[in-house]
């Protein structure tokens, strides 16, 4: 019995002076989707704040493919030691009701470190696409729907998601082109090889602002301040249109609760950090309250957004596959 306590008592104090010396090397960042993208942009300047407040390096790994479903497969294998996580976007609580099995649970196999952004998206074209606003857009799209060609990041991708709402809404069936990331399925907007897409303003801004491609509305419920050319999807011809991405960190199961508190501080540092919330505003985005950025905020909204939209997907399953 009393060498139990022993041990036990060891095995707490080494947990702690773990959780004391943590990091100990660099920590690396899943992102699910392809390099140059979305999410890998929010990554990025995440990266570089949370490294900040953490006294670490933290490197961007893309892990794509799957629309987003690799990633937190292959990171709930990793050592829970807190040097591995994940930022992922909506796609964590879509992913279940689009896909038959999936290698991961959401709600059971990850710690939760917080919310971090939400980003709104907007419907882009290619630039010599006919229509030139939204309600025109929607038209187009139903009169030309066996030619349109809609451009997404897979299934379980938030260009996939908004895609399959519109599509539904509109009850246009029209052939969709997946990509592993947006960043190469706007190579091909840009291109003119595919036609459009809903894609996160993390990606579309500047390509708006410099005229490379066409741009007709936002699914956010208000205009994005640094988009107010753009209406809200709502507003412009499909009343209650609203998409917005909200994005989290993830840590394997079993990360020590030490660990997971020096990230979660790590992550608060980062929502208050002058230079993440600028390039955030920048390209459209919002970073989360403080008490969203913390594990129950994640996790609870987790499992409400499961909730909240895997009878919408089921309702809207045949377009945009
Ligand atoms: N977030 C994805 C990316 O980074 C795109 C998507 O979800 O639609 O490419």
């Amino acid at each position: 019995m009393k060498r139990t306590l022993v041990a036990a008592a060891a095995l707490f104090f080494a947990a702690g002076a773990f959780a004391q010396a943590f990091p100990t090397k660099p920590i690396s960042l899943y992102v699910p989707f392809a390099a140059g993208g979305p999410t890998d942009t929010v990554a990025r300047q995440l990266a570089i704040a949370m490294g900040k407040a953490i006294g670490q390096t933290i490197i961007v790994e893309n892990v794509p493919g799957a629309g987003g479903t690799i990633a937190p497969a292959k990171l709930k294998g990793q050592t829970p030691d807190g040097h591995t996580l994940m930022l992922a976007h909506i796609g964590m609580s879509t992913a279940p009701a689009l896909y038959r099995s999936l290698p991961f649970k959401p709600l059971d196999d990850f710690e939760y470190i917080g919310q971090v952004v939400d980003v709104p998206m907007t419907f882009v074209a290619r630039k010599d696409f006919p229509p030139t606003d939204f309600k025109g857009m929607v038209d187009y799209v139903k009169k030309n729907k066996d030619k349109v060609t809609y451009a997404n990041a897979g299934l379980g991708a938030a260009s996939h998601l908004c895609g399959l709402l519109f599509l539904s809404a509109i009850e246009a069936d029209v052939t969709t082109v997946p990509y592993k990331g947006t960043a190469p399925a706007m190579n091909d907007i840009l291109g003119g090889q595919v036609d459009f897409m809903c894609d996160q303003t993390t990606n579309t801004t500047g390509y708006i602002k410099s005229g490379r491609i066409k741009s007709y509305a936002v699914t956010s419920k208000t205009r994005v301040e640094s988009l107010k050319e753009l209406p809200p999807a709502a507003e412009a011809g499909l009343p209650g249109f609203e998409v917005s991405v909200w994005h989290g960190v993830y840590a394997p199961k079993g990360t020590p609760k030490p660990v997971i508190d020096k990230l979660v501080a790590a992550l608060q540092a980062s929502i208050a950090d002058a230079q993440f919330v600028a390039k955030m505003n920048e390209l459209g985005s919002q970073v989360v309250s403080k008490d969203k950025a913390t594990p129950e905020g994640l996790r609870n909204h987790l499992k409400a957004e499961i909730d909240k939209w895997t009878p919408i997907i089921r309702k809207a399953g045949q377009y945009a596959d």
